[in-house]
């Protein structure tokens, strides 16, 4: 097992003849700890696949080095690196059957034909396969097939780190519930670090312990969902983690404090009142009440989710969310709202900046 660092990592794809190269990593400098659980968040194309294909060596970064516990690892080939990487969609040996696709990466390594069997048979027992064993691969539905590239994934014991890239995406919707836990369990077990891609935020928050949030080829924030929850680094963390994300809204300053469309707002975090770039206020849905006193505002749209209401209200050409109790009222004339000072946050250029925000 290892500690995996990224040091300065840039890449760049071939570009087409004659046109300058985009990088799509654009500067990684990061640290996975031995033994963590990792989600890799972003959308699509930000690049979480480009990043994992570095660690495990399928890609050698146009710059930049990779160290796996201090030693220098950038050119060796995936062979020397004992990354176990399972891709978005099931690679299996259709002609073998269950029990040798997952004993392949064991016996590839020598390992002695009496732990093959021990070790097979536990995993399988661990994914529901182990009626399947004799079957052949080919047989088999997309859930099982993705279910033997897992097994073959967690087979080996003796590796660094284990890399899932958006592995659930052909799973069944009850059976990923499933499966997610089942690796979440599983770290607890073996304690070896996984790093987990998606593009979910519900996958990512209940897999991981540290989240490592990407935007446009770049780390914009690494946390622990709550902190992600609650201090948002950069705007795009404060949208696309919560439902619905943060809002974001145009500002000026007044003395270090926000002034939204003509309206004085105290944030807890006042910022350096000589900030110059592009400035907005991101409040969580959650921290914006209505209030007797407070900005004016219209309402536009009311949804009742069940445990609560999502509120859309407009003031000028600004869309606010709220979210409001299940059995509060909605105030029908002159509704006015409040943003929650504690939870108030001003950006730069999308960066968090006052106390502790940078
Ligand atoms: P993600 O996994 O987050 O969807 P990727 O790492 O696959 O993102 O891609 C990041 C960026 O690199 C995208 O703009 C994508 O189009 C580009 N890209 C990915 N693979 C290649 C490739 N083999 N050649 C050229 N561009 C690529
Ligand atoms: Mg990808």
């Amino acid at each position: 097992m290892s500690r995996i660092e990224f040091r300065n990592v840039r890449h760049a794809y071939p570009p087409p003849p004659g046109q300058a190269p985009v990088y799509a990593l654009k500067e990684v400098s990061q640290v996975w700890e031995d033994g963590g659980a990792y989600a890799l968040l972003g959308p699509s194309g930000c690049g979480k696949t480009t990043l994992l294909n570095i660690i495990s060596g399928l890609l050698t970064p146009s710059e930049g080095s990779i160290l796996f516990d201090d030693n220098e690892i950038t050119q060796r080939p995936t062979a020397d690196r004992h990354i176990a990487q399972v891709f978005q969609f099931p690679v299996v040996y259709d002609t073998m059957s269950v029990f040798d696709n997952l004993a392949f990466p064991l016996r590839n390594r020598g390992m002695p034909e009496s732990q093959v069997q021990a070790r097979v048979i536990e995993i399988a027992e661990m994914l529901d396969l182990s009626d399947r064993l004799k079957h052949r691969a080919s047989g088999l539905s997309a859930d099982g097939k993705q279910k033997i590239s897992l097994g073959r994934g967690l087979v080996r014991e003796d590796v660094n780190a284990i890399l899932f890239d958006e592995p659930l995406t052909v799973i069944d919707p009850h059976l990923k519930w499933q499966l997610r836990s089942k690796l979440k369990e599983l770290h607890q077990q073996i304690g070896v670090t996984m790093i987990y891609v998606t593009h979910d935020q519900v996958e990512a928050l209940t897999f991981a312990d540290k989240v490592v949030v990407m935007h446009d080829g770049g780390v914009v924030q690494v946390g622990t969902p709550v902190e992600l929850f609650s201090r948002p680094r950069h705007t795009f963390v404060g949208y696309f983690i919560g439902s619905p994300g943060m809002n974001v809204l145009p500002c000026r300053l007044d003395n270090g404090q926000p002034v939204f469309a003509n309206n004085l707002l105290s944030s807890g975090y006042p910022a350096d009142t000589d900030l110059s770039g592009k400035l907005e206020i991101g409040i969580r849905p959650e921290f914006v009440h209505f209030a007797s006193q407070g900005i004016p505002v219209a309402i536009e749209k009311v949804e009742d989710l069940g445990r609560y209401q999502v509120v859309t209200v407009k003031h000028e050409t600004e869309q606010i969310k709220m979210i409001v109790a299940e059995d509060q009222l909605i105030p029908s004339e002159n509704p006015q709202i409040q943003f929650d000072p504690e939870n108030l946050r001003i950006y730069c250029d999308d960066w968090a900046v006052g106390a502790d925000g940078a």
